[in-house]
């Protein structure tokens, strides 16, 4: 098969690679010659893990190639994946599609042949028509297929989770391009992995469904932490005891500053205009964007209250400032209300990231970014662990301590036990326990 990706960010340089790894030829697009320059030459644009060796590998074998060449790209190719961002339309919280229609236009200008044009962006329910009309409108005598595929990967186990996916959601009711898609994603039956057609409708609205069930139960507990902080409980307890009853699942109930990140802040707000535009009302999902919303700079406001009396001229240490670990994706993380509120009140910030500081500085360029967590805890009142960075379970915290000008250290993701904290002479503040 031949595939073309338009948009090479976390989601099209991921699913791009996996592609040509299934074995089919494979061109990403970028419109950012810079990124494109930069793989061209080897260099990943993005950190995710494994990410490099595999666009290295394919890049070798001929399958994977890049360019900011929409139209050459497109000439006979089988399948036309847009992958471009959909992020939130200032002003009003809907999805933002005019990346997603001027790369339709582009395509269109480009055809060559039939085809199929796949949205893999996360796109609300009714774009698949309008990319459709668009197509039809200006190449009226090309038979083109519009599907939606949305992706379902987390950044930080991308790749894996695209070769293993739990499943794949097609939406078309068209026999040809259902066709071009079971072959497109051939490599996967042969793990026997789900793949679910459904209307093209559905498929996009299933996207939405998803995360916005996944951001509701994040909510749920970090509202039952609070809960557990009031009347005295151990949330990590309560949910183990909810989360071994198969109904519920382990997975998604860790209590910490809220959900962040370019999908689930982003898409309860599209999943909620789609609503009111249907004027069919999610108040579940109204109630999660509003809790989550207040949570994050709550989370400021309660390392405030661990540092005493007096906040302003403190100093304090963040650690970890990407949404997540493994990522160095910075968009709506908790890290940058936490900064903002401590700012505010006239706390000096200082920061380290495994992998996040250069986006990190973009956004936050007034926190002094540091090499290490010794080192961004040096002279600092306060340590506060923000995302759960593999390399931060296993601080000496003796040292760590030993650094510090105070004793205070806020753990908002629960990695470590309060005793040995208290061993190290930390006062020590966790979230709903
Ligand atoms: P991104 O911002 O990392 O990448 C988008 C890329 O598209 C950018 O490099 C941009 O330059 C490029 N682009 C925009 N218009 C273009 C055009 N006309 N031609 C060529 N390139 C163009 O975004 P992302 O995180 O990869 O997300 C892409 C989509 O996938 C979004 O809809 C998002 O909601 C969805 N999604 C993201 C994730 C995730 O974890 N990041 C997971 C699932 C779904």
């Amino acid at each position: 098969m031949r595939i073309v990706m338009i948009g090479s960010g976390y989601v099209g340089l991921v699913s791009g690679a996996c592609f040509a790894d299934f074995g089919h030829d494979v061109v990403c697009v970028d419109k950012d010659a810079g990124k494109i320059a930069a793989l061209q030459a080897g260099r990943m644009p993005i950190y995710e893990p494994g990410l490099e060796q595999l666009v290295a590998s394919n890049v070798a074998a001929g399958r994977l190639a890049f360019t900011t060449d929409l139209t050459e790209a497109v000439a006979g190719a089988d399948a036309i994946f847009i992958g471009v961002g959909t992020p939130s339309r200032r002003g009003d919280g809907h999805a933002d599609l005019s990346y997603v229609y001027a790369a339709t236009e582009e395509i269109a200008g480009a055809l060559t042949g039939p085809t199929v044009v796949v949205t893999k962006s996360t796109v609300p329910v009714g774009t698949g028509d309008e990319v459709e009309r668009i197509l039809r409108e200006k190449r009226p005598e090309i038979d083109v297929a519009v599907v939606s595929n949305p992706e379902f990967l987390r950044e930080g186990a991308a790749i894996g989770d695209f070769k293993r996916p739990d499943r794949v959601v097609i939406g078309t009711n068209d026999e040809r391009a259902r066709a071009v898609m079971r072959e497109v994603y051939r490599p996967l039956y042969i793990n026997d992995n789900p793949i679910l057609f459904t209307s093209r409708r559905t498929s996009e609205l299933t996207k939405y469904a998803a995360n916005a069930f996944l951001a509701t139960k994040i909510t749920f507990i970090n509202e039952i932490a609070d809960l557990c902080e009031a009347v005295g409980a151990d949330v990590q307890d309560v949910s183990r005891g909810i989360g071994l009853d198969n109904r519920i699942g382990r997975k998604f109930l860790h209590a910490g500053p809220g959900y962040g990140g370019s999908c689930f802040p982003k898409d309860t707000l599209a999943l909620l205009k789609t609503a009111e535009d249907f004027e069919s009302p999610v108040h579940i999902v109204e109630a999660v964007v509003k809790v989550n919303d207040s949570r994050k700079r709550a989370m400021g406001r309660k390392v405030l209250a661990a540092l005493g009396e007096s906040a302003r001229g403190k100093t304090v240490a963040l650690l970890g400032l990407t949404f997540k670990p493994n990522t160095d994706d910075m968009r709506d993380a908790p890290s940058i209300a936490i900064a903002t509120a401590l700012a505010d009140a006239g706390v000096s910030v200082r920061g380290h990231d495994p992998e996040g500081t250069e986006q990190a500085r973009q956004v936050m360029p007034d926190l002094t970014y540091c090499s290490d967590p010794y080192d961004a805890a040096t002279g600092a009142d306060a340590v506060v662990i923000v995302t759960e960075w593999d390399a931060f379970r296993a601080i000496d915290l003796k040292r760590l301590k030993g650094v510090m000008a105070g004793d205070v250290l806020v753990d908002l993701r629960n990695i470590y036990r309060r005793e040995a904290a208290a061993q190290a002479g930390f006062a020590y503040t966790a979230v709903g326990r």
